[in-house]
């Protein structure tokens, strides 16, 4: 396994050059495109890395995945999605029109940042109450405590971060939040600044992939979690690249624009990687690549 993660590596180092680091978020700029890092998790707990699979990097829309598991788990499924929609859109991740998506009168789904910022409006607790919950969650997943926000990455997109006030207060003035838009965007602007890596990310995966099943976490309907959070990441989670990403690679997945991308091969694998250079829609290029080739390799598109 190593050897063939090495060689992915190698093939795709290239396509770095074809990409762009975000620099909307100032701090996103500095990092390294031709970083690349890969760790995979199979069901037997055996663990895979290669290249830079232990640097950190932030979650970013990563986030939202288990921004929506906290919602639901304090809310239910009923009333998570009477406030924000199932449906893929095929606007940018930050568009302004998805705050209220064409004739539904809600946020399309919850993987774009209209409808993320509503789903950290429904999590339990007020403003950084919000965050540290889901950090603590996150934690509880992969059984790391040393995970924590990048107060750096924090500060530099909540000062830089206009088109996400402005979607955050559209959606109060369409009376789609309930909380303080503010303490809204703070929760929001926290969770993306989770710094993790790879191999944290692949235990993420890996719990999705055993049907939301830990040894420290026991969730009563962890099963109907599971396939709900993966439809979502398959249907929504590579932003407007999903249907696309669906048909090469057709695993559920989820990309941050730092670099990351989370992915389960349900009862077989979790996977995560990180190439902060990204694609036209704001996925890792490298990532994109990786996912392909290892969906070939391995047999992982689960459509097959
Ligand atoms: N923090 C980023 C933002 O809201 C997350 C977006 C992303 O990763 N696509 O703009």
């Amino acid at each position: 396994m190593e050897k063939l993660l090495g060689k992915l590596i190698q093939e795709s180092r290239d396509l770095a050059g074809h990409g762009r680091v975000a620099d909307y978020i100032p701090i996103l700029a500095e990092a390294c495109p031709n970083d690349i890092g890969i760790c995979i998790m199979d069901i037997d707990g055996n663990i895979h890395g290669k290249g830079s699979y232990d640097h950190g990097f932030t979650l970013q829309s990563i986030s939202k995945v288990m921004a929506l598991m906290l919602a639901l788990l304090d809310n239910g499924k009923q009333k998570v999605f009477s406030r924000v929609g199932m449906k893929p859109t095929i606007e940018p991740f930050n568009s302004l029109h998805d705050a209220r998506h064409y004739n539904q009168r809600i946020p399309s789904n919850p993987m774009i940042n209209a409808g993320a910022m509503v789903v950290t409006d429904l999590i339990g607790g007020r403003g950084r109450e919000k965050a540290d919950r889901l950090l603590n969650l996150i934690r509880d997943i992969t059984s790391n405590p040393n995970i924590d926000y990048d107060e750096e990455t924090y500060l530099s997109e909540k000062g830089t971060a206009e088109r996400n006030r402005a979607i955050a207060y559209l959606l109060k003035d369409l009376r789609l939040l309930d909380g303080d838009v503010e303490e809204v965007l703070d929760a929001y602007f926290r969770q993306c600044s989770i710094q993790m890596d790879c191999m944290d990310l692949a235990k993420v995966g890996l719990f999705l992939a055993n049907r939301c099943k830990a040894p420290n976490i026991i969730w009563d309907d962890g099963e109907e979690m599971a396939s709900l959070i993966l439809a979502i990441m398959n249907t929504c989670g590579m932003y407007d690249f999903s249907g696309e990403y669906a048909v090469k690679v057709g695993v559920p997945s989820k990309s941050g624009v730092a670099g990351g991308i989370l992915a389960a091969v349900p009862n077989r694998f979790g996977i995560g990687i990180y190439g902060p250079s990204l694609d036209q829609y704001g996925n890792s290029i490298v990532g994109c690549k990786i996912m392909e080739e290892l969906s070939k390799e391995l047999d992982l598109n689960i459509f097959r």
